[in-house]
């Protein structure tokens, strides 16, 4: 088998033709066709009619193994009993009130003792508004107006977040060392932009500097401890652990956003690193794959809201179903499921990695735990430590025949390298991502 752009791209289109239809169809009425703009995998999304367990049907009926699962929202897999059934149970009994219930309160004592810097929680429906409260209580409780975000950071549609995702070094992103500000959306104010830093990722001494600099105006850092939208980027122990030492050194508050890295431990990706954040940011797993989003932290930055100086309110926050599939979906993810998903996690790091460094493709994945990054470089051995080296180096058109010939092939990944593995999934399904990994290489790189 050999590879190229175009006729994988041909394959894709002609497999998932009703899927291109219905998307042109949706242009109609959907600017762009779908309210997601990252949902575009390519020429066009893939339709789905349902789910079930590790597996999606699309409109087309082909059966797809899931490893985008929501953009790691499904911890579970589709239509997980648990899940399903607590939802169904309480239909009945209506879907909103203007009264607080109880579950709000079980999901929130479920958070605050899992994660050990968590006291106090307060839900929104989704990560992006979570991240967007965060921010207004790091300025609330610090009375500073400026945040600081990475380069490579994603933290959903807030102005503050959608500039330096993906930076272009060559043009307006500034020296690696000192990254300047660069919308990566239209309609983006100049004056977000300086009210914005820009960090670059796994250089504390850069960090240390940069924030030095504006410390007296500097609310808070907000930072991923493991990328995702931006391209799956580990970061050094050293470097997590030295900037909780410097913000807390600055009075800068520390904004952990683990809306995906949540799915990396029971305790939090937080407790890998044996940090203790001031801010922490929750979402997709806590809803069991429906809309949720929470901040959490020490019941110390909570007190505004207490005394209501700080606002935070939305018709659907902390929605009963959200809230009860979180339960769900939390209580299923105990300790020995964490470990179930993590194995299957390691085994793919490690059988792809050690498979790619003998055969010398330029190839490797990322990450910890069920949510990872493969990565298609331009020389073996070449490994990521910033977006900024992914940006210089990733060979795109092999990413992409990568991600449609694994969509022609059966397995649905996300489209910029990450998978996020769910506990539907069995050790054949780990196989066929391993083995379909390999096939794809080979045809790519010529050992086949
Ligand atoms: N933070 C991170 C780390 C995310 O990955 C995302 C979503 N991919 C968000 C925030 C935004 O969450 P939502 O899409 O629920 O608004």
């Amino acid at each position: 088998m050999s590879l190229n752009l175009d006729t994988v791209v041909e394959r894709f289109c002609e497999k998932f033709e009703a899927s291109g239809n219905l998307s042109e169809k949706a242009g109609a009425y959907i600017p762009g066709g779908y309210s997601r703009s990252s949902l575009t995998f390519g020429p066009h999304a893939i339709f789905v009619e349902r789910g079930e367990g590790a597996y999606i049907q699309t409109i087309e009926g082909h059966q797809l193994l899931d490893l985008h699962n929501c953009f790691s929202c499904n911890i579970l897999g589709h239509n997980h009993p648990a899940v399903t059934e607590a939802i169904t149970e309480f239909a009945p009994n209506g879907f909103c009130f203007g009264n607080p219930m109880e579950h709000e309160h079980k999901l929130a004592k479920i958070l605050c003792e899992r994660i050990e810097s968590v006291e106090k929680v307060i839900f929104s429906c989704s990560g992006s508004e979570a991240c967007l409260s965060a921010i207004r209580i790091a300025r609330a409780n610090t009375g500073k107006n400026k945040i600081a975000k990475f380069e490579g950071g994603y933290h959903g549609l807030g102005d503050e977040f959608l500039l330096s995702l993906h930076p272009d070094p060559a043009l307006l992103a500034g020296p690696a060392d000192r990254p300047l500000p660069v919308a990566n959306s239209a309609g983006i104010p100049n004056y977000t932009a300086a009210n914005v830093i820009v960090l670059p990722q796994n250089d504390l001494e850069s960090c240390e500097r940069i924030l030095t600099e504006n410390a007296s105006d500097t609310a808070g850092v907000i930072m991923e401890l493991q990328t995702g939208a931006g391209g799956v980027i580990d970061f050094d122990p050293d470097f997590v652990h030295g900037l909780r030492d410097v913000t807390q050194k600055l009075g800068i508050l520390l904004i952990v956003d683990e809306v995906i890295t949540l799915r990396a431990a029971f305790n939090g990706m937080q407790s890998l690193f044996g940090i203790l954040p001031d801010l922490t940011v929750m979402g997709k797993i806590i809803g069991g794959g429906l809309p949720l989003g929470a901040v959490g932290g020490q019941e110390k930055y909570f007190r505004m809201h207490d005394e209501h100086l700080i606002y935070h309110s939305g018709t659907n926050h902390g929605h009963p179903l959200s809230t009860i599939a979180g339960i769900a979906c939390m209580e299923t993810m105990n300790k020995k499921a964490y470990k179930k998903l993590n194995d299957f996690g390691s085994r793919i790091k490690t059988e792809l990695n050690e498979w790619a460094d003998e055969k010398q493709y330029p190839f490797f994945v990322n990450g910890t735990g069920s949510h990872l990054g493969y990565e298609i470089t331009d020389e073996p051995n070449r490994k990521y430590k910033s977006c900024r080296d992914m940006m210089t180096f990733s060979n795109e058109d092999n990413m992409q025949i990568f991600a449609f010939e694994m969509a022609n092939q059966g397995i649905f990944p996300m489209y910029r390298g990450q998978i996020a593995l769910s506990m539907s999934m069995s050790k054949k399904d780990i196989d066929s991502f391993i083995n379909t990994s390999k096939e794809i290489l080979d045809a790519l790189y010529g050992n086949s």
